[in-house]
């Protein structure tokens, strides 16, 4: 519809939103589908800290602002050559990742099946950002559109090598070997936060996906979300509210799970001495250990 959302009202009847544009809509569920700097999710939570009743209590962990603790550089190269990059022959997807020696970067690259390569260059923040440090907030998040400050970040890696290993016939293939394969359209900076929000509704509103998670489950909440809501008996506040809790009931485990195995994975590259043990444990575990902690992930 490209309307831009900044503001909604509910009570026990009805839920209205109101765009950028003065447009207004009245419904009687709202679901807060925005991403993880969800506006709907922002005012929500206004609400429920201005309203003194019990069902508004908001946990102090959600009061807390997002932080940011990496930004990213993305791509996927167009269809590669494969005498200079070996690497992407076969349909099966390899892996190689990179631990920066000295410098806060750790990067990766995964080879697809039309011979091209997704590769991802990650920047570690020394101290957490938070999304209260608007300055620098406003700064990281410009970067992420404006091609120049791309182009910088761009620059600033683009000499450091790929991983090899008996994967590459040429070790001295680097980042910038990539980038130059890949369309500037294909390139994307981001800043990644880490969140896990506990509340998920109040009233007639619920919020899914990156919104209240902070985590990849967007469309399994759907679906769960949607069918509770095409089963809804009727439209009262009651039987809404049922419904939501059951939605929190049944997805909240999986959003905290997915969450931690997230947060273990990522801290996983940093560079202090216990992340650099476990990483030598994991490259030398053999196979068929692998497979038993994938098993276990993946069942949960
Ligand atoms: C670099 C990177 C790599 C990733 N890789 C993977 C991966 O490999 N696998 C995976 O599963 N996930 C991955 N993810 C995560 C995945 O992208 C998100 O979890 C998913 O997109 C969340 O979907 P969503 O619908 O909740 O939010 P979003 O995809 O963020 O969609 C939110 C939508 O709401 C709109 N919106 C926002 N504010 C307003 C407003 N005020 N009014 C109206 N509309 C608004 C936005 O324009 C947007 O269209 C990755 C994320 C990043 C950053």
């Amino acid at each position: 519809m490209g309307k831009n959302i900044v503001s909604f009202s509910q009570d026990n009847d009805a839920v209205v939103v109101t765009c950028e544009d003065g447009a207004e809509f009245r419904g009687n569920i709202l679901v807060g589908a925005d991403g993880v700097y969800s506006s709907v999710r922002r005012n929500m939570y206004a609400q429920m800290m201005q309203n003194p009743s019990k069902e508004a209590q908001l946990p102090e962990s959600d009061k807390e602002q997002l932080s940011f603790t990496s930004t990213c550089l993305v791509g996927q190269t167009a269809p590669l050559d494969t005498s200079k990059f070996p690497f992407v022959k076969g349909t099966d997807c390899k892996v190689g990742s990179v631990v920066g020696d000295n410098r806060p970067y750790t990067w990766s690259v995964f080879s697809m099946p039309d011979e091209s390569i997704c590769w991802m260059v990650t920047q570690h923040f020394n101290d957490e950002i938070n999304s209260d440090n608007s300055q620098l907030l406003t700064t990281l998040t410009q970067s992420e559109w404006g091609p120049d400050k791309m182009n910088t970040m761009c620059d600033q890696v683009k000499t450091f090598p790929i991983p090899c290993g008996a994967l590459y016939t040429r070790p001295s293939l680097v980042v910038g070997d990539l980038i130059e394969a890949t369309h500037k359209d294909k390139i994307s900076r981001v800043i990644l936060e880490e969140k896990l929000f506990k509340t998920w509704s109040f009233g007639r509103t619920v919020l899914m996906g990156d919104a209240g998670l902070g985590a990849v489950a967007a469309i399994q909440d759907a679906a769960v979300l949607s069918d509770l809501i095409f089963h809804l008996e009727d439209t009262s506040q009651q039987a809404i509210s049922h419904a939501f809790q059951r939605y929190r009931e049944v997805r909240y485990p999986i959003a905290k799970q997915s969450y931690e195995t997230s947060y273990q994975m990522s801290h996983l590259n940093e560079q202090s001495w216990i992340s650099s043990f476990i990483r030598k444990v994991m490259n030398n575990l053999p196979k068929w250990i692998w497979y038993r902690v994938l098993d276990t992930i993946l069942a949960k």
